[in-house]
């Protein structure tokens, strides 16, 4: 099974793209977990992308696109779970045409819809584990609030140390991905609206303004 997911940072979208992940055996693919990866690494193309995902651009497409096809080529087994890409109405089209090339279907497109300015408080807020970035953290949120060990807060999973992503801190970075989220010409909204209208997936769309299990029993519910 092979899905897109879209939301806009701050949605919850890598939280629910990893409970569908796991349920479904899926790759959870995020280009940006990926893009970290390859900084923290120090990799020449992290180092190409670093500048880009410090000031909240999207990393030019003849990085971005090869990088996560070249990923999804590489996933073998149940399918896989995309999130973070296509964040424009190009790589929405490249996408489609490598998966039209390759023979790989898409059969759900998950979008997570939330206010943009509910979006912005959210991610402020996040907080990322050390161990495991699909460990939900989160200051304003009693369900997946870190835990305090010796003063200090703590992934309240795993009890690994945490930290905040340079980019969610940055007003500026944070205006900047939204702006390209919610604009529907050649941005993200583009791309969802792409893919809604011109694939044959089913589109499954939540509120993302609900609770985290609420929304993913929306969407387990509807997978068939
Ligand atoms: P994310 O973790 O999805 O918020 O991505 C972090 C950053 O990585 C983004 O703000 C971009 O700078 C970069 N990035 C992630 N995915 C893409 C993409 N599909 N195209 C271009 N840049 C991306």
């Amino acid at each position: 099974m092979n899905i897109l997911a879209f939301g806009p940072n701050g949605s919850g979208k890598g939280t629910q793209g990893a409970i569908v992940a796991k349920k479904y055996g899926l790759d959870h693919i995020e280009s940006g977990a990926i893009f970290r990866e390859h900084i923290k690494g120090g990799t020449e193309l992290g180092k190409k992308a670093k500048e880009y995902i410090e000031r909240g651009d999207l990393v030019p497409d003849d990085i971005t696109i090869p990088m996560v096809l070249e990923t999804l080529g590489k996933s073998k087994g149940n399918g896989w779970i995309l999130d973070g890409f296509p964040r424009s109405l190009a790589q929405a089209e490249a996408l489609d045409k490598a998966l039209k090339e390759s023979g790989m279907p898409l059969d759900y497109v998950l979008e997570i819809v939330l206010d943009r300015n509910i979006a912005k408080e959210r991610i402020m807020g996040r907080r990322l584990c050390a161990n495991d970035p699909n460990h939900p953290n989160h200051i304003a949120f009693e369900a997946i609030k870190p835990v305090e060990k010796d003063g200090k807060l703590v992934c309240r999973v795993c009890g690994g140390e945490l930290s905040t992503r340079a980019d969610d801190q940055d007003e500026e970075a944070i205006n900047k991905r939204h702006d390209i989220y919610y604009d529907d010409k050649t941005g993200t909204m583009a791309a969802v609206n792409y893919f809604k209208n011109k694939s044959d997936a089913k589109v499954i769309s939540v509120d993302g303004s609900k609770g985290i299990q609420e929304i993913s029993e929306e969407i387990l519910s509807q997978i068939k």
